[in-house]
Order: C-alpha cells, then structure tokens, then sequence
C-alpha cells in the first residue's frame, strides 16, 4: 500500500491519505478505516488515479458524502475514492446546468432557486453529493433525480469516459444501472430545469425543509431511511405500529421521531446498528410476513 500512496503523492492527485476513519466521512459517524483514502482534485486527477489503481489491481470504491452509508467497524480494503472538493464545478447556461459529482446537493439546490430556477427543490433536505443522488435515482416529495437529469458523465473501472442519457441510466425507485449493471463513478451531471418565480421556489423549498425537522431526527448522526419502502407500504409506519421507535441496541436507536430512522448516540458500532437491523427485519416478517430490504447500503470487510 506504502508504493501505491507514494506513487499517488507524486502524481500530486490531491489528498491521499493510509487508514482514513471512514466514521469521519459518514453522516452517522460509524465506519473503520480505509487502507487508502483518496481525494482527487480534478476529473483528470481522478482518472490518473484510476490508472494506478488499475495497474495494482488494486479493489476500489467511490464514496460522496456518506448519507447512505454504513460502514464496517473493520473498515474498507483497498481504495475508498471520494468525491468532494475540486470534484464539486458548477457551470450555469440559462436553465442547463452542469455540475461536479462532489457538489453537496443541499447547497446546489440551495444557489439554483435563489436563481429563479425550479426542479431540484426535492433536493433540498438530502445530504447527499450530486454523484450519489445520481446513483441512488435519490428523491423526496414526490420528485427524484431522473425528473431532471439529461445525462451524466461516468468514469468506468477501465479508464474510459462516457456520457449516459438519462434513458440509459435505467433509473427506478432508488436505482439506476450504476448500482448492478455497470459500476462507474459520476464525475458529472447535466440538469434541465425550468425557469420559475423565485419567491416560490424558495417558499417550496422551506416549507420541504420544516416538513423535515418536525418529521426526521436532522440533529443527530444518521444514514437516512434504512429501509426502502415496501410498496404498498412504508417502512417507518410498519416499524412504529410494531412498536419498534426507541428500541435501542448499545448506541443505536430506533428514532423515536421516525421509524425507519436508526440514530446513533454518539457511541454507536456498525455491528450495533446491524443487530438492531437484523432485529426489525425479524420482527417486521414475524408480525406482517413483509420482507423489509436496506436502502442503506452496507460495506466493508
Ligand atoms: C438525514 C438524511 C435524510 C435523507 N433523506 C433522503 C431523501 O429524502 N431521499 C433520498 O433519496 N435519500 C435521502 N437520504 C439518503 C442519502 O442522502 C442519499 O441516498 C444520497 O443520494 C447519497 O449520496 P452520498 O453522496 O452521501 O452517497 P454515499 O452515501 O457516499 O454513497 C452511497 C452510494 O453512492 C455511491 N456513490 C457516491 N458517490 C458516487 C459517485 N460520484 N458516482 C457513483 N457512485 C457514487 C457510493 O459508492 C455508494 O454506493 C437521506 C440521508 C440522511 C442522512
């Protein structure tokens, strides 16, 4: 690992750091170590250090923010690639708009209304990066990300480039073809929006945004919904009516403001979350038969 980071370090690809506490980079604040944590600082850079990875046969993933995420308390092999800043460019042509894949989409959803332009006010309460809203198809108030996107710009596991329609992402519920069929990074997005009164979309995305705070724990660490739902129902109201919300094991809790919300406590384990998992998948099936599948995705060794 030592000739990776010091091949890496002298290609001067940005951060490039051995045994990075992933809990530092995830919105719950849980995760071991990366053996190596990489930060590009440029779409170039960033494949610069899919070539060394390639040739070390080195295994990798991406990561943006961390919001859906729970990562083992061993931690990650290989490469943890993130996509933050320097991956985070913003190009505004009348209502198109190009965007990095490390862009934070609360405050491009944020800048974009304050500019009169409607489409991502869904987005305003998902700490998520562009990159992963992209790959998780992420969405709320009956909207998601492939209402607006025209095409992103994918890095594959060989080096090359290529530019996907928003027909060939294949987008569903919380999916697209980057999840099983074509793994790659998200180095950009373009967006259609509208044009829009401003003081509307701005009243559109408060009203979104206090829906949330009396509705989610936003103040404590989480990765978001655990579940997805099970169509026709909702995770969150199943896990309530079987009287699930507070249930705690070591630091994780069920939240008692939303079902399927696990919050950690400050001193909470990936396995503490896992077993709390294990435990509402349990109880879920023995009271309704309904198999409960993660929406969360968990990694590591
Ligand atoms: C309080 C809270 C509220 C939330 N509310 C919502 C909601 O309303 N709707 C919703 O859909 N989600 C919600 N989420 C979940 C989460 O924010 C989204 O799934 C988001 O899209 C994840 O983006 P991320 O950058 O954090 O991805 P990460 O958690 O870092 O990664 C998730 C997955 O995306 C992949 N990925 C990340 N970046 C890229 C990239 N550039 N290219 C390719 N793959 C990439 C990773 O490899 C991983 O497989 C919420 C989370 C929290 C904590």
């Amino acid at each position: 690992m030592d000739e990776i980071k010091s091949e890496l370090q002298a290609l001067n690809i940005g951060e490039v750091k051995p045994n990075e506490p992933l809990a530092r980079h995830t919105t719950i604040k849980i995760g071991g170590p990366a053996d190596l944590f990489i930060e590009p600082s440029s779409i170039e850079n960033l494949q610069k250090v899919m070539m060394v990875i390639q040739k070390h046969r080195l295994k990798w993933r991406s990561i943006g923010r961390g919001s859906n995420l729970l990562v083992s308390d061993k931690g990650i092999e290989g490469a943890v690639i993130k996509l933050g800043r320097g991956m985070d460019h913003l190009k505004i042509d009348e209502t198109e708009i190009t965007v990095g894949g490390g862009h934070s989409l609360v405050s491009l959803s944020t800048l974009i209304s304050r500019k009169g332009l409607s489409g991502l006010e869904f987005a305003s309460g998902i700490p998520g990066s562009v990159g992963g809203a992209v790959y998780m198809n992420a969405g709320a108030h009956g909207s998601d990300i492939s209402k607006v996107l025209t095409k992103a710009h994918i890095l594959f596991n060989d080096g090359s480039m290529e530019w996907l329609t928003n027909e060939e992402m294949e987008f569903s519920y919380r999916t697209s073809i980057l999840q099983k069929k074509r793994p790659g990074i998200v180095v950009e997005a373009v967006f259609q929006l509208t044009a829009g009164d401003r003081a509307e979309i701005v009243a559109l995305m408060q009203k979104n945004k206090e829906y949330r705070k009396v509705t989610q724990p936003w103040n404590f660490p989480c990765a978001g919904s655990i579940f997805r739902n099970p169509l026709p129902n909702y995770a969150g109201k199943l896990i309530e009516e079987a009287g699930l919300k507070g249930y705690k094991i070591g630091g994780a809790e069920i939240s008692q403001m939303h079902g399927n919300f696990i919050v950690n406590d400050g001193n909470a384990t990936a396995s503490d979350v896992l077993a709390l998992i294990q435990h509402v998948k349990y109880t879920i099936f023995k009271l309704y038969q309904i198999k409960m599948e993660t929406e969360v995705e968990i990694i590591g060794r």
